[in-house]
């Protein structure tokens, strides 16, 4: 393993992946991802990879936007798939949250994002296996659908060692080495290597790396629960990705058959012991709400599902940004249950902080790190949070 890099990338998820990638498309190619497990392994391994672009911020949905774009031309641009479905994606919101999704709209449409109010009607036509109710409004982004995690970040890694960078798996950072006010290096068990960037993309560990640096952006880790359903093929062959916030759920297809319902955000737990599974009143309250909004999926069988972690900021928006009095330090970390779609972006706007100092592609300097105690942070419209 080379002893001294350019920069060295802390964390081999979709986000680490995806900025060594862009670093390398921008003339930094000597760097270096350490990775403690295997590439993928850790939050983006367990996510659903809803790509939508409903946000609150402007800012979120430009890197949706373009970041989509990415997902699309993945093939041309990375030379392998991304495994993006266009599905199409439903949000549906009470008559109360009306307001707040339109406003959304209206800020979509500016940016030139494809996405509409579509009445009841217009959504029986669309999606005959979706039920419409009482009191509530929708959103269509036809253009919307998902991804394949394992594909991006592993497509990303391929890319970057053609581009000639270099990737270590099974290989923590134990400590970030600072001297002075600059970073020095990283160590690990294999001893120190030198490097004046350190980027930190190390999800849900993000918080304690950071602090041993003297650095707290507040992250917390949250256990989210994914249900998997078998749909009974011959009522319902297919249905949109959805997200929908009066019965607090997010749901896509899957290949074989299957659907994933995303559930809960609650519980607050550390990323190294906790319950990987799901738990059965949570399956319960995932199908029967599911059941209500897609009746056709009342046979479904309950397949199993999963949990990972959510890594949240204070208002769950992520923080981009190099951090200010330790000069080479950069992070990337807080994507709550919203950052995948976001993944090309967030390697093009780090890229461009590293080597020129600021966003350009997309400012993203909203997302700074110095919000959450200078009184910028970020507001969602609506109360579900990761809807941001
Ligand atoms: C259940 C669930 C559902 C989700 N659904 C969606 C969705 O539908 N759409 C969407 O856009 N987003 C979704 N997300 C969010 C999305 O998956 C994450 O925002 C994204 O995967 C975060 O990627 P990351 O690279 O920051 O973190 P991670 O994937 O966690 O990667 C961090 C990596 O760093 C490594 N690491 C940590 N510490 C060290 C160290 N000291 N040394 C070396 N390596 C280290 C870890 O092993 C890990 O592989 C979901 C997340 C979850 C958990």
């Amino acid at each position: 393993m080379s002893k001294t890099a350019d920069a060295v990338i802390i964390g081999g998820g979709v986000m680490g992946c995806s900025i060594q990638y862009n670093l390398a498309e921008m003339g930094i190619n000597k760097t270096l991802l350490l990775e403690k497990n295997v590439l993928g392994s850790g939050s983006t391994s367990r996510s659903q990879a809803i790509l939508r672009m409903h946000y609150s911020n402007e800012v979120t949905a430009r890197m949706a936007w373009e970041s989509l774009k990415v997902f699309q031309d993945f093939h041309e641009i990375i030379g392998s798939t991304s495994g993006y479905t266009r599905t199409g994606y439903l949000l549906v919101v009470s008559d109360e949250d009306a307001s707040a999704m339109r406003e959304n709209l209206s800020m979509q449409k500016e940016l030139g994002i494809d996405a509409d109010e579509i009445t009841a009607s217009e959504l029986s036509e669309i999606c005959p296996m979706v039920t419409t109710l009482e009191n509530e409004v929708y959103s269509w982004e036809p253009q919307s659908g998902y991804a394949d995690p394992y594909s991006v970040t592993t497509g990303y890694a391929r890319k970057s060692r053609e581009l000639g960078c270099s990737i270590e798996d099974s290989m923590e950072v134990r400590s970030i080495d600072v001297k002075g006010s600059r970073v020095v290096g990283v160590r690990t068990d294999a001893g120190l290597i030198s490097t004046d960037k350190v980027v930190v993309a190390a999800g849900p560990w993000s918080g304690p790396l950071l602090k041993s640096v003297g650095v707290d952006l507040h992250l917390k880790t949250i256990r989210h629960q994914v249900v998997l359903l078998r749909r009974p093929d011959d009522l319902v062959p297919e249905h949109p990705c959805i997200g929908d916030v009066i019965h607090d759920l997010s749901a896509r297809p899957d290949v074989g058959g299957l659907t994933m319902i995303g559930v809960g955000e609650e519980e607050s737990i550390g990323p190294d012991k906790f319950n990987q599974g799901v738990d059965m009143p949570v399956v319960e309250r995932a199908f029967e709400n599911m059941v209500r909004r897609v009746p056709g999926l009342a046979t479904s069988l309950f397949r199993g599902g999963w949990s990972g972690l959510f890594t949240t900021t204070p208002d769950w928006h992520p923080v981009l940004d190099a951090i200010e009095g330790i000069s080479g330090l950069y992070v990337a970390v807080g994507f709550s249950g919203h950052g995948f779609k976001l993944s090309p972006m967030v390697g093009k706007a780090m890229g461009e902080i590293m080597t020129s100092g600021h966003s350009k592609t997309i400012d993203v300097s909203v997302l700074n790190a110095k919000r959450f105690v200078s009184g910028g942070r970020l507001k969602s419209r609506y109360g579900m949070q990761v809807l941001a």
